[in-house]
C-alpha cells in the first residue's frame, strides 16, 4: 500500500534517478534525437519535487495531479506532455483515495496507458516510453504480489526491448533503420522511474 508519503518518496527516488543518470539520457537521445531528454526530464522532475516540498496533500490524487501539471509546464519536448498525461490519468484514477493498493495501482497504470498511446498515437512496439508502461500495466495486471526486484527487473526488460525496434514515432522515427539497435530515451527514464518505484515498495 502506498500512503501520500510513499507516493512523494517514489517521486524524490524518480528524481534522484533522473538527476543521476542525465549524462545517459542525454548519450541516448543524441544517438536517435536531439540529445536534450537528460536536460527535459532532469529540469521537469526537479520542479516536481522542489513544487511538492512545501505542500501537505490530502491524496495521493492531489500529488499525483501536481506533479503531472509541472511536468506537462516543464519537461517540455514531445516527452513533456506525455508525461503530463501519464501522471494526470493516474491521478484521475486515484482521485480522493488516501493510499494505493494493488487493484487501484493496476488500474492507474491502465488509464495511463491508455491516456498516453492516444495522445502520442503511438502503440506497442513503436519505440517509446509507451513500451515500459504498457509491459509495466500488464505486469501489474498479471501479478497481484510483486517483489521490488521483480518490478525493478520488469522494467528493465521493458526498455532493452526498445533497444531492437525501429522507431516509427518521434523524431527517433527520422532515423528509420538507423533507430535500431539503440535504447530508446523516453524508455530508459520510464525504467528510472519504475526503479524508483521498487525501491520506495521493497
Ligand atoms: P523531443 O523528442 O521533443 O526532444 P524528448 O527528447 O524529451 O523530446 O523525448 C523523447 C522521447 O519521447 C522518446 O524517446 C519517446 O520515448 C517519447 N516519444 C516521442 N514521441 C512519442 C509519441 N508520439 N508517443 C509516445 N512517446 C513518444
Ligand atoms: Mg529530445
Ligand atoms: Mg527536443
Amino acid at each position: 500500500e502506498l500512503h501520500v508519503q510513499e507516493v512523494t518518496a517514489w517521486l524524490e527516488r524518480a528524481n534522484e534517478n533522473i538527476q543521476e543518470n542525465k549524462e545517459y539520457l542525454t548519450t541516448l537521445d543524441q544517438a536517435i534525437g536531439d540529445g536534450d531528454h537528460g536536460i527535459n526530464m532532469a529540469r521537469g522532475f526537479q520542479e516536481v519535487v522542489n513544487k511538492m516540498t512545501d505542500q501537505d496533500y490530502a491524496s495521493v490524487g492531489d500529488v499525483l495531479k501536481d506533479a503531472a501539471m509541472t511536468l506537462m509546464s516543464k519537461v517540455g519536448g514531445a516527452s513533456g506532455p506525455l508525461y503530463g498525461t501519464v501522471f494526470l490519468k493516474m491521478s484521475v484514477a486515484a482521485k480522493g483515495k488516501t493510499y494505493l493498493d494493488h487493484a487501484t495501482f493496476t488500474n492507474m497504470l491502465e488509464e495511463a496507458v491508455k491516456g498516453v498511446k492516444q495522445r502520442g498515437k503511438a502503440e506497442v512496439g513503436e519505440k517509446t516510453l509507451v513500451d515500459v508502461w504498457a509491459k509495466m500495466m500488464e505486469f501489474f495486471k498479471q501479478n497481484a504480489d510483486l517483489q521490488a526486484d521483480d518490478i525493478a527487473e520488469e522494467a528493465k526488460q521493458a526498455m532493452n526491448k526498445t533497444k531492437d525496434m525501429m522507431a516509427t514515432k518521434g523524431r527517433a522515427s527520422y532515423f528509420k533503420e538507423r533507430s535500431i539497435g539503440h535504447i530508446d530515451p523516453g524508455a530508459a527514464s520510464s525504467y528510472f522511474i519504475f526503479q524508483a518505484l521498487a525501491e520506495v515498495v521493497g
